[in-house]
């Protein structure tokens, strides 16, 4: 599926220079592309990787590499800017997030720099990716608990590395506007999958490391797959379509200033239903063995979007099922052109 983003409503400043950080990534690659054809003139787009490692590469923007967590850089990267978007960090799936704490704790870096550097070049607008990772985890201890509101957060007790990260850099987003006026917005994030994201190499999340597995087992004639887990732990898996729509939308409504909202899907499923739905679309069956040792995060999480749905009108509604139809397509063309080597 390759949905037009750019019909829905959002207003990108057209003539003004858009920046977009972590551009290289999945998300990033994503959003410049939804700028760029809605007609944006400007749009420079940054990355630490070089540019044969991005995901999406644009040529009509003006494409650089430069570690964000350096203030000369991130000064660099927003000149002239009117409008910032970070999503530059550090991660990856629970695999990664889990054994790499002191690497996600340091993507607090790349925020701080970049929101300081944003406001002195005088931006208009600032968008932050947060991530449902802020959430208390004693809300999210067992499987299809209530979704979780935008108050959860506090008391807090998130992730320990990834999500306090991600909680701090919000607060330095919101004292920004709170202190000094500058227009900040920040979308906590839920499970983005869809073509073009990250499906191995050891950073790739569920159903882009579910829909390879199955791929690969079906490709060498392999019995089983293996599930990180019980396969009970549940999820909301948000596609990126919605993703780039909703931080287009989020970024554009000033009565979200500050205000950190939730943008993810509300279907929840568990982990062994989204592998029924994978095997469904391959048109295959797998045995499954289980480890419940591996890395799995929290035991269950939704998302509540009364306050998006209340604001905007509007909340990601891609079904999964037509999500995952376009997303296995495209790790299918990927595993045959590559392997699986990513
Ligand atoms: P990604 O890993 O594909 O992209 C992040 C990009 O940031 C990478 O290309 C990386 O090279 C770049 N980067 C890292 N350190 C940098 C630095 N010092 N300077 C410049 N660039 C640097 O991840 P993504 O899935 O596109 O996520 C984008 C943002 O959204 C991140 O902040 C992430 O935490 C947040 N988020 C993502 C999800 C998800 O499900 N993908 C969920 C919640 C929050």
């Amino acid at each position: 599926m390759n949905r037009d983003t750019t019909t829905e409503p959002g207003t990108p400043a057209r003539d003004g220079l858009i920046v977009i950080a972590g551009a290289g990534g999945f998300i990033g690659g994503a959003l410049a592309r939804h700028f760029l054809r809605k007609g944006c003139a400007r749009l420079r787009a940054v990355d630490r990787k070089p540019l044969r490692e991005w995901h999406q590469l644009h040529p009509e923007a003006e494409n650089i590499c430069l570690d964000l967590s350096r203030s000369e850089n991130a000064a660099r990267a927003v000149q002239g800017a009117a409008e910032v978007y970070n999503l530059a960090a550090d991660m990856g799936g629970m695999g990664f997030i889990e054994t790499h704490r002191v690497e996600c704790l340091r993507s607090i870096l790349i925020n701080t720099h970049l929101l300081e550097a944003s406001w002195l070049a005088g931006a208009k607008r600032y968008f932050y990716a947060s991530s449902a990772c802020v959430y208390n985890q004693e809300l999210q201890n067992a499987p299809g608990l209530r979704a979780l509101r935008e108050a959860d957060a506090y008391p807090a007790l998130p992730e320990r590395g990834y999500g306090w990260e991600k909680l701090v850099s919000e607060i330095f987003c919101q004292e920004y506007w709170h202190e000094r006026g500058f227009r900040t917005f920040i979308a906590r994030l839920h499970n983005i999958y869809g073509p073009h994201g990250t499906w191995a190499g050891g950073r790739e999340k569920a159903p882009a490391a579910l829909s390879r597995k199955v791929i690969e087992a079906r490709a060498e004639g392999l019995p089983e797959i293996s599930i990180w887990g019980t396969g009970a732990q549940t999820r909301s898996f948000t596609f990126i379509d919605d993703c780039v729509i909703g931080i287009d939308k989020i970024t554009h409504c000033d009565d979200l200033t500050a205000t950190p909202v939730n943008l993810g899907s509300s279907e929840m499923i568990s982990v062994d239903g989204l592998v029924d739905l994978i095997e469904e679309i391959a048109g295959t069956r797998l045995q499954r063995t289980y480890d419940p040792g591996s890395p799995v995060g929290v035991a269950g999480r939704n998302s509540d979007n009364t306050l998006i749905r209340t604001v905007l009108g509007w909340e990601p509604a891609t079904p999964l099922r037509e999500g995952m139809e376009a997303t296995f397509a495209w790790i299918e063309e990927q595993y045959r052109l590559h392997g699986n080597s990513g």
